[in-house]
């Protein structure tokens, strides 16, 4: 006997620690508790009739998992109600979410306007790939909103901002950006990896479009590869389209991990923000620190903005140390327990050297004019006890 009040749940009556653990689930005929993991290629059909159908789209219902697959549709809207959207498209990555939202919505011609210091990756694919297209980037300083303004073109049809940046945590005001880029006609991506809809919700302060690398925090336990593209129904649906046919889908495990970590995520990212808040109170108390960078701190430039749109200031912290690489170095070797990694967004906590790894491609001295100095340590902050934190990073003064 069906219930129609129970199932599908009524996403607008809940609260989003509610949705993170219900909202999108599908059962099969079994009546299982737990999400499915639908590990099939494709799908049967009764009839050659019912295939015809499912095939124009008159029938809804899956085809081929290319195009849709039931753990990924579950993974999609449980991710659209955390970020309030109509309508979210998963990727194989996060650099996958950027080229498919790019390939569904530009056109030769087109112009983006991105914040400087966006993910190394997606300035490659924009100066490198779209370039090659004809789709040209502005990049512009990231808390400058008189720069975007100035950055428009004829062609300009998208914004694209990373907030709080990697690695000097910058935060950009989304609702000021969303107005520039309005006025000029053009859409507002955000990238929310730093924060994911736990922490900041972009949609609500005028953006148009989520991007996610759903490796980081939306997985949040380091293992699997993920992305999606969030908004409304109407541009999601060019997006699934490039995805049916060019390709860059999620799996259906991937999609499984990432809807399992999606239900973690808030008490996730509240424990590491509170870990990361504690520690980057006691870096600026050090007398071996030159300056740290956190957005939940009152020193940080846009601590009055993050205040505003973000719940917490996040769990990545950046720091310099008195000194430069060789003095980075030496403390990012003398620890035992922080993983040396570029990775972030893990419960383990990462310790990045950023102007020789992440960033050690961009000549020395644009790196130099965005702040990205070698003295310059990041850190993603994860689930371990701060003492322990502290003592790691305490040890090269011993050594
Ligand atoms: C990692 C990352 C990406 C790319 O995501 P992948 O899943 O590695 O493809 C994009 N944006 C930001 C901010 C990232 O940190």
């Amino acid at each position: 006997m069906s219930n129609p009040d129970r199932e599908p749940l009524d996403i607008t009556a809940y609260e989003p620690e509610t949705l993170a653990v219900r909202a999108g689930i599908q059962r099969s005929q079994f009546g299982e508790h737990g999400e499915a993991l639908f590990l099939t290629s494709s799908f049967v059909f009764d009839t050659a009739a019912e295939a015809a159908a499912r095939f124009s789209g008159a029938q809804p219902g899956n085809v081929y998992a290319r195009f849709t697959n039931p753990t990924v549709t579950m993974m999609q809207e449980r991710l659209a109600a955390l970020e309030g959207a109509e309508a979210c498209v998963a990727t194989s990555s996060g650099m996958s979410a950027i080229l498919s939202m790019v390939m569904a919505l530009l056109k030769s011609g087109d112009h983006i306007i991105a914040s400087r210091g966006i993910f190394g990756s997606t300035q490659q694919l924009f100066s490198t790939y779209f370039e090659k297209f004809g789709v040209t980037t502005t990049l512009v300083d990231a808390t400058d909103i008189e720069a975007y303004r100035a950055a428009v073109q004829p062609g300009t049809k998208l914004f694209f901002i990373e907030t709080p940046s990697n690695p000097l945590t910058e935060v950009i005001d989304i609702q000021a950006v969303a107005d520039v880029a309005h006025a000029a006609g053009a859409l507002l991506a955000v990238d929310n990896c730093f924060c994911s809809p736990a922490l900041q919700k972009p949609l609500e302060l005028g953006a148009d479009i989520i991007i996610h690398s759903a490796t980081k925090y939306l997985d949040g336990q380091g293992r699997v590869l993920g992305g999606a593209v969030c908004g409304r129904k109407a541009e999601m649906d060019e997006v699934l389209r490039f995805l049916r046919t060019a390709g860059p889908t999620l799996s259906p495990f991937n999609a499984w991990v990432i809807l399992k970590g999606l239900e973690t995520l808030s008490i996730r990212m509240q424990a590491q923000s509170a870990n990361a808040l504690e520690l980057a109170h006691w870096l600026e108390r050090q007398p071996w620190v030159a300056r740290v960078f956190y957005p939940g701190l009152e020193s940080h430039p846009q601590h009055a903005v993050a205040m505003r749109q973000q719940k917490t200031g996040g769990a990545v912290v950046a720091f310099e140390v008195k000194g430069g690489r060789e003095e980075a170095w030496k403390l990012i070797d003398a620890t035992r327990m922080l993983s040396i990694t570029a990775n972030l967004g893990d419960t383990k906590t990462t310790i990045t050297h950023p102007a020789t790894t992440t960033h050690g491609r961009i000549a020395q001295a644009a790196r130099d004019a965005s702040g990205i100095h070698e003295s310059l340590i990041r850190l993603a902050i994860g689930l371990e006890s701060v003492a322990d934190m502290k003592r790691d990073l305490s040890r090269w003064l011993d050594a």
